[in-house]
Formats: C-alpha cells, structure tokens, sequence
C-alpha cells in the first residue's frame, strides 16, 4: 500500500517540479502555446536538466534509476499547468524510456536510453489509425522484410499520432505477416520520422492540443532491420510487447495527467468561489457551490489514492494490470464529472478566456477515449478477473 506522507525524496522532487512550473510556465504562455499547439522545446530542455526525464530508465543506461512513483509525481505536478511539459514528458520518459527499457534489445538500450534519460529524444504513439481504434491487434499498416532481409518496408497509414513532427521515432505497431494467427501476427517498429516515403498532415482538435496530431502516411519506408523493437529476431512478437508491463505503467501515465487536471481544476474554482461575490457574500458562501466545491475535492482524493497505489504496485514490478485499468476508468470518469462541476461552479468565467477552466474542460473530456477507453479498461477488468460471459 502507497503511504499518505510521502517519502522525503518524492516530496522534494513535488517542490522541485512546482517550482518550475510556476517560474517556467506562466498561465497565459500556456493558454497560447496551447491555442497554437505549440510545444516549447527549449523549456523542455530545461526541465531535463532537473534529471527527471531519466526516472524511467536504469542507472547502467543512464538514468536516475526507475522509479514509477517519481514519475507520476513529475506528471501529476506537470500537468495541473496543462499538458504543454507533460506531454513531451511522457513522449520522452514513458513512450521511449519505458517501453526501450522493457522491450529494446540491448543494442537499443545502449544507443537510445541515454539521449531518452538526458530528455534530448522524443518519441511519438503510432499505434491508432483510420479503421483502428481500441482494437489495434487489426492494424492494417503492413510491414514485409526486404530481399536481403537487412531492411523491413513499411507501408500504410497511422490516425492521431500527436507530435510526430517532433518525433525522432515512431514507436509503430504494424501487421508483420499474413498468414499467421491474431496476436502472433504484429511487430513494433522504431520508424525514424526523417525517412523518405514519410508524409504527414495535421488533425485538428478539441483537446490535448499541447501539440499537433497528425496521419501520417508510409509509403514504401525503409528501414533498418534492427529497428524491430527488440531485435530482428522478435519479429512478430509485438502484441506481447504491447501489452506487457509497458501498458500497465502507459495507464498509469494518463491517469497522473488526468489527476493532475482535475486538481487544478478543483484549485482554480475553489479560489474563484472564494472571492466571487452574488447576493452579498462569497459565492462559496451558497450551499450548493459550497458542497460541490467539497464532493470534487472528495472524488479528486479518492483519484489521488487509486493513483499512487496503482504506482507503488508497478515499482514494485507486482502484477498490477486489473489495479492499474481500474486506476484509469475510475480517474479519467471521475475526473470529466470534477471538472465539469467546477467549470459551473465558476459560471461564465469558465467557459471563456482569462482562467484556465475552458482547457481544462476540453483536455479532460479526452482522457476517457485515450490510453485505452473507458469501456477497453472495463473489458480487461472483467478478463482478468475471468468475469463469466
Ligand atoms: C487528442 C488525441 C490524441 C491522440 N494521440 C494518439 C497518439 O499519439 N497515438 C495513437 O496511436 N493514438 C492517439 N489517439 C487515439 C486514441 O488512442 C484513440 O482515440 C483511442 O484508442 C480510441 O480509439 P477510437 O477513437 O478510434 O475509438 P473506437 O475504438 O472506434 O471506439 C469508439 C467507441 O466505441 C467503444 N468501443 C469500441 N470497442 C468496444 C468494445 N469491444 N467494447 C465496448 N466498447 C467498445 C469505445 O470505448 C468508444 O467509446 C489520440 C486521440 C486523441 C483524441
């Protein structure tokens, strides 16, 4: 079980992150980087100094040595200012750091988890595309060896691949061969964005907008045989990479961020409450504003345990996947119902520019559809636990 006080380095590390954020990432930057999906590299460079993009990734690579809980902390921090630094965060430390320190073979351990652990490297979820969604085993982008076997062509196209343009690699899930079964039929493949036959175009959207999404599009992309995560030898083993320790801790990732929304959400409308006057005193002052205030910081608390108890159970590399998808379906829910209270408790103001409220309204209502919907989340619970059906 996590504990309520935290450990002297995990608090630490919380006043090292609210530091930068608060002298790294004014509201109103915020607010416009995000109307411009606009990520700030340089102040991601920054953050990295702080050491923390190496918190996922083992002290013989490079890091900090891994240490789950540390990581969620730096995201749930992160991201009550939005997902402008938490989003090339997880790009950094979990999509690359993660899945190269569960999944890479040692070659790719050794040449990209020190740049991932140094924050000079991001990588991008090629995983969604037109036809596919939640059932991603049905990935129609195809991928075939080359005569000679030293390179593997790509070919097909990928929906929703949120920075791609600022992607070293695309951490790319295909269809490897026809003939065999489902599950035993799919590869992941690390796809420089710099190759030829690489074409991208943005999808505009609601939320999440730290960034551009975009389809991108492969058209006969070469690339090395060693870019096979893992090796060439473990072609055709990418179902089980996918769906290893790496999700467990991919669930984890999205439900700090959606913590960490609805956090600042319940801040914000609380101090607005507080000094917005009707009918003669503090709106906070009505009974109904008042305990709406206290049931949204009641579920938020509720959310925070499920989190870090979730977190402390991936440390410890104990099984974790029924905790960890009840930890995402009970917080990006909850966290929609939280924010949208506050968002009434603070009427007109949020709904309009000058609070942070209308962001965070349009990032949370997404963070049930992302990472595995809130219906995928149910129907792993009910697998796992061999529910009769
Ligand atoms: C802003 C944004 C950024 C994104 N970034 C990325 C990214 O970087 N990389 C990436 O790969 N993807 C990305 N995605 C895509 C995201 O991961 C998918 O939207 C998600 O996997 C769900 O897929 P879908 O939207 O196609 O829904 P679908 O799978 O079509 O599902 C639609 C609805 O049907 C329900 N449903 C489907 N199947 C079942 C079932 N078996 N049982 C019960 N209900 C079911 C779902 O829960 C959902 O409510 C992003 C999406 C958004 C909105």
């Amino acid at each position: 079980m996590y504990f309520a006080d935290e450990p002297e380095h995990i608090a630490l590390l919380r006043q090292t992150i609210r530091r930068f954020v608060e002298a790294e990432l004014p509201p109103d930057k915020v607010r416009q980087w995000d109307k411009d999906c606009h990520v700030p590299l340089e102040l991601f460079a920054k953050l990295a100094e702080l050491g923390v993009c190496g918190l996922t990734v083992a002290e013989e690579y490079g890091g900090q040595g891994r240490d789950i809980v540390a990581a969620v902390v730096v995201i749930d921090e992160l991201s009550r200012r939005g997902w402008s630094m938490a989003g090339p965060y997880i790009q950094c430390a979990f999509y690359g750091g993660i899945n190269i320190s569960e999944n890479g073979s040692e070659q790719q351990k050794r040449d990209l988890l020190p740049p991932l652990a140094r924050g000079e490297m991001l990588f991008a979820y090629g995983l969604s595309e037109p036809n596919v969604g939640g059932d991603l085993a049905s990935v129609e982008t195809r991928a075939r060896k080359s005569d000679n076997a030293g390179t593997v062509i790509v070919n097909g196209a990928k929906r929703w691949c949120t920075a791609a343009d600022l992607a070293d690699y695309i951490y790319c899930l295909v269809r490897s061969d026809d003939e065999r079964p489902r599950y035993k039929n799919l590869s992941l493949i690390l796809v420089p964005t710099d190759l030829p036959g690489i074409s991208m175009t943005p999808i505009d959207h609601l939320g999440l907008r730290y960034a551009k999404s975009f389809d991108v599009h492969f058209d006969d992309v070469e690339v090395p045989a060693e870019n096979v995560v893992g090796g060439p030898e473990r072609w055709n083993e990418g179902w089980s990479q996918l769906a290893g320790p790496a999700l467990d801790v991919e669930k984890l990732e999205v439900s700090a961020a959606t913590y960490g929304i609805a956090a600042a959400a319940v801040d914000e409308a609380w101090q607005y409450a507080e000094e917005r006057r009707q009918f003669g005193k503090p709106i906070s002052g009505h009974q109904s504003v008042r305990h709406s205030l206290v049931e949204a910081k009641t579920r938020l608390q509720a959310c925070r345990h499920m989190l870090y108890h979730a977190a402390w159970l991936a440390q410890m590399e104990r099984p974790c996947s029924v905790e960890t998808s009840m930890a995402k379906l009970f917080i990006a829910d909850t966290a929609v119902e939280i924010v949208l209270a506050c968002q009434r408790v603070m009427g007109a103001y949020g709904c309009g520019e000058g609070f942070d409220m209308e962001r965070h309204v349009r990032d949370v209502v997404c963070m049930p559809i992302v990472g595995g919907s809130s219906n995928m989340q149910k129907n792993n619970i009910a697998n796992r636990l061999r529910l009769a059906g």
